[in-house]
């Protein structure tokens, strides 16, 4: 055999469009075999005992599995898709199709470092090198003004210094044409029951109907940016809860790398050429590199980030006080608007911005329950869940990450009258409560008897009362979190 073979083993970049090892491999004129593993590891339990990937996420990643199988049976190739554990289904694959090399994008984090380890180990055994590239991220980790040692830890630092010195990247073009696949069963997508889960049923109320896949990523993008237009309001919408188009929504697609966000910044770029350049189009940008930033800083620190003492090294006493967690768990704290969050996020799988700095702050402040519970139950249920900003904006909110501005917390009942001034969020998600008109929506804790009789909601029975006196709770978490910042800097 002449032509090179070259395995390209997809991960969390299940697209067409800039994607390095696709793109290098097919520079090379090597026939590519495109592979997707289902990795029991994905499958398994968190530590505190919730499914690791949860039915929105699992049903969200098998239709992107199932769009990437389709668009390479387009251009004349297919994808192999097997069950198991990658370090030793590509090993075998590579011998049997006497694979010369195998390419992939290299993440970050320990569990898939790990597996990247592994089976670097065993195709050196069998004399297949590997070709690690850096993607998924805005600018290019060698293309930084420093290395990742010396990343920044504050975010507007590390932003000021990219912004001033480095520049995002072109992305790679999409084939038009692939090679066939040799004679080789391409393999059966699971169902959602073969990895142990049930299908999520749809809940009319969620913000949009996410659907896996490159296509369906692409769509939104053409949806928000252009034909909907909403990207030159972005900054005054963002911090909204409800509706499709406050915000992007572009997360769950970057998440599991259906959209680049390389791309995503060149049709900005474009928009601002052909439309409009305002704060607006810049914020979508601005955060995208919060993305970035993350993620370069668990490159930086490895394991730090899952500690329960954090990157800070911060070692508060957490309570792992469950029947409190059960009730932020469900949205039965008595404060609407965690409530309505996390009630949202049981039902959909999604939660906006302000939702999860919210919840977080109420878990970690008022509630002074262990953050790691609360990162892992995200991790579980989030349809965008992606493991450097999840742990690190936990981290933030906890207290324990790189933010130097020590114990602060969310308002909760003044973010609720600001986010949602009429309360149409709550109303939302919380139907016991729709019959309270006006602002006292946002405080029933605070309804008195004959108010709760014109409303008709009776406290403790229709709607829980507050599970803690918000701001004694907050002082309460202040003093805890103090004496071990003092305990920190004594040793
Ligand atoms: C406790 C907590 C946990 C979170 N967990 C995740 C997670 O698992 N996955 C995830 O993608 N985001 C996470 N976020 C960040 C943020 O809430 C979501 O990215 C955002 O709500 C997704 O909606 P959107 O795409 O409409 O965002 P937009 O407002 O439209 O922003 C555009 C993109 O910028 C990026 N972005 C925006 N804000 C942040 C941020 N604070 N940190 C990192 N990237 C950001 C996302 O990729 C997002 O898609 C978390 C935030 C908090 C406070």
């Amino acid at each position: 055999m002449n032509q090179k073979r070259i395995l390209i083993w997809y991960r969390r970049d299940l697209r067409l469009h800039d994607h390095e090892p696709m793109y290098q491999a097919l520079k090379q004129e090597a026939q590519v075999i495109p592979v997707y593993c289902f990795d029991e590891e994905q499958f398994a339990t968190t530590s505190f005992g919730f499914p690791k990937t949860g039915a929105f996420r699992a049903q969200f990643l098998l239709e992107a599995v199932a769009d990437l199988r389709n668009s390479l049976s387009q251009l004349g190739s297919n994808l192999i898709v097997r069950r198991g554990l990658t370090e030793k289904i590509i090993p075998s694959l590579a011998k049997e199709l006497e694979i010369s090399a195998v390419y992939f994008h290299g993440e970050v984090t320990s569990e898939e470092l790990a597996v990247e380890e592994t089976l670097q180990t065993a195709l050196s055994q069998i004399n297949v090198p590997v070709n690690r590239f850096w993607g998924n991220t805005l600018y290019h980790r060698d293309a930084l003004p420093f290395g990742i040692k010396q990343i920044p830890e504050l975010f507007t630092n590390f932003r000021k210094s990219v912004e001033k010195k480095s520049s995002v990247p072109s992305s790679f073009p999409r084939p038009h044409k692939l090679p066939q696949l040799p004679d080789i069963d391409p393999g059966e997508l699971p169902r959602l029951s073969d990895l142990g889960l049930e299908a999520p049923k749809f809940d009319t109320r969620s913000v949009l109907q996410f659907k896996g896949g490159e296509t369906a990523g692409i769509a939104r993008l053409d949806n928000y940016i252009w034909s909907g237009n909403c990207l030159k309001d972005y900054k005054k919408t963002r911090n909204g809860m409800l509706g499709a188009d406050y915000s992007s929504k572009f997360s769950p697609w970057l998440a599991r790398g259906c959209l680049s966000p390389r791309f995503i910044y060149e049709q900005v770029k474009s928009y601002e050429s052909q439309r409009v350049k305002n704060d607006s189009t810049y914020w979508l940008v601005f955060e995208l590199l919060w993305r970035d930033f993350f993620r370069f800083i668990c490159a930086k620190h490895g394991n730090r980030i899952f500690r329960q003492s954090g990157l800070q090294g911060i070692k508060i006493p957490w309570k792992e006080d469950w029947a409190r967690f059960r009730l932020w768990q469900e949205g039965l704290t008595g404060f609407p608007l965690v409530d309505a969050n996390m009630r949202e996020l049981a039902a959909t799988g999604f939660m906006s911005n302000r939702g999860r700095q919210n919840v977080a702050s109420f878990l970690t402040k008022n509630l002074g329950i262990n953050w790691q519970m609360g990162a892992e139950w995200f991790e579980s249920l989030l349809i965008d869940y992606d493991v450097c900003s999840n742990w690190g904006n936990w981290n933030y909110t906890a207290g324990v990450g790189n933010d130097a501005r020590g114990f602060r917390y969310f308002n909760i009942p003044k973010q609720s009258r600001d986010y949602d001034p009429k309360g149409e969020y709550i109303r939302h998600w919380l139907p016991e409560l729709t019959s309270i008109k006006g602002t006292q929506i946002h405080e029933p804790g605070k309804l008195s008897a004959q108010e709760q009789k014109h409303f008709g909601v009776r406290l403790g029975v229709d709607y829980p009362r507050p599970v803690v006196n918000f701001f004694q709770s907050v002082k309460a978490n202040e003093k805890i979190y103090n004496a071990a910042v003092e305990l920190a800097q004594k040793q």
